[in-house]
């Protein structure tokens, strides 16, 4: 059982915040991982994949838990599907570009999400009209405080936007997932932005649709390493009839989507844009000029002036429009 002690987490979350774990480790394998699991039953502990969703505010007292677990193999196949299990640590883009490179579809929209394998069902990352929900057959875990294995179907993972029973409880590590992809592909028109990069092209293959994918993604999100930052940072918001009509009174531009006869969800982007954030700075954070729902870091090591930012960007949303915008990125 190899723990570290006093590790710098800055180069661990993508908004490059300091902050200092009191122990650390990197599990390789399911049975290490509950060994250390069961030796520290009473410390916090932190599940940490590539950092791309989330940032600290202050130093983690407690086991930070980076696990190191690799590969893909074949759960089951015939001739129309294939289900691979692929291990925790490894890249989703990775995982992305196996699949179209062997012809496995369904995945193919979610081309370059950064993120490990296993934080993909936590949040159930989506893009383009896609979400990994859709393929996802089994999630194996273990329990942070037990050490025990639990496999969930893909029910039992009770997944929502951006949303699931890991994310809400907070006590299962994700070992491996199994996902369930096709072998036989035809495109569909999912998201008007991916039809419009695939203009002119006949019969679209996967490749191409992966490609498309990256174009768009390459051009709207800034680069990480440059400008650190965390993707979107603010889920859309969803609003019942009333609340719609309202806002639609207030801006009746805004961008409405029907969920059911009570529930619409709008864009947070919109509306941090008509509270005055498009492109603002505060100090040494602001939002992205191309992408107002992206905040990225221009230059701070503290967590707080993140946090701040935020926080303004929520009580000027909601003094103007009334609607609470909630933090998709996890704040620690
Ligand atoms: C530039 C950029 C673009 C993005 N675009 C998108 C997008 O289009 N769609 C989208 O949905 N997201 C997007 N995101 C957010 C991010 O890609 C996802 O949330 C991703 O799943 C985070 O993966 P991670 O491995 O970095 O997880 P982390 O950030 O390390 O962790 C995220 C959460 O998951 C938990 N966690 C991590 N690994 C495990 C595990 N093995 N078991 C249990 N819990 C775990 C952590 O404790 C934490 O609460 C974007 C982020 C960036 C920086």
């Amino acid at each position: 059982m190899n723990i570290q002690h006093n590790i710098q987490l800055k180069p661990y979350n993508s908004f490059r915040t300091e902050a200092v774990a009191k122990l650390f480790c990197e599990p390789k394998t399911v049975e290490e991982l509950s060994n250390i699991v069961r030796h520290y039953p009473t410390e916090d502990k932190l599940i940490l994949g590539g950092g791309f969703n989330l940032f600290f505010t202050k130093d983690f007292d407690g086991l930070v838990i980076h696990p190191q677990m690799k590969g893909n193999n074949i759960w089951y196949e015939d001739e129309n599907v294939i289900e691979i299990e692929s291990n925790a640590s490894e890249s989703w883009d990775d995982f992305v570009a196996y699949c179209v490179a062997n012809n496995y579809a369904e995945v193919e929209n979610l081309s370059l999400i950064p993120s490990t394998v296993g934080a993909a069902p936590v949040q159930n990352i989506g893009a383009y009209g896609t979400e990994v929900q859709d393929i996802i057959t089994l999630v194996r875990t273990v329990h942070l405080e037990t050490g025990e294995t639990k496999d969930f179907t893909n029910e039992m993972c009770e997944f929502g936007y951006r949303d699931s029973i890991f994310k809400r409880s907070g006590k299962y590590i994700i070992t491996s997932v199994v996902f369930r992809l096709s072998k036989s592909f035809t495109y569909q028109e999912k998201y008007v932005d991916v039809a419009q990069e695939l203009e002119g092209v006949e019969n679209p293959t996967l490749m191409d649709v992966r490609n498309a994918v990256v174009k768009i993604r390459t051009r709207k999100m800034p680069d990480y390493d440059l400008l650190p930052n965390a993707g979107s940072f603010f889920k859309n918001p969803f609003l019942t009839y009333k609340e719609k009509e309202n806002l639609l009174k207030q801006l009746p531009n805004a961008t409405v989507h029907f969920v059911n006869e009570d529930c619409f969800k709008t864009s947070s982007a919109f509306l941090i844009d008509k509270a005055g954030y498009r492109n603002k700075r505060s100090g040494l954070v602001g939002t992205y000029e191309h992408h107002s729902l992206i905040i990225v870091n221009y230059g701070t090591k503290r967590g707080k002036d993140i946090l701040d930012f935020m926080k303004e960007i929520q009580k000027d949303v909601h003094s103007q429009f009334h609607i609470w915008l909630e933090p998709e990125v996890r704040i620690y």
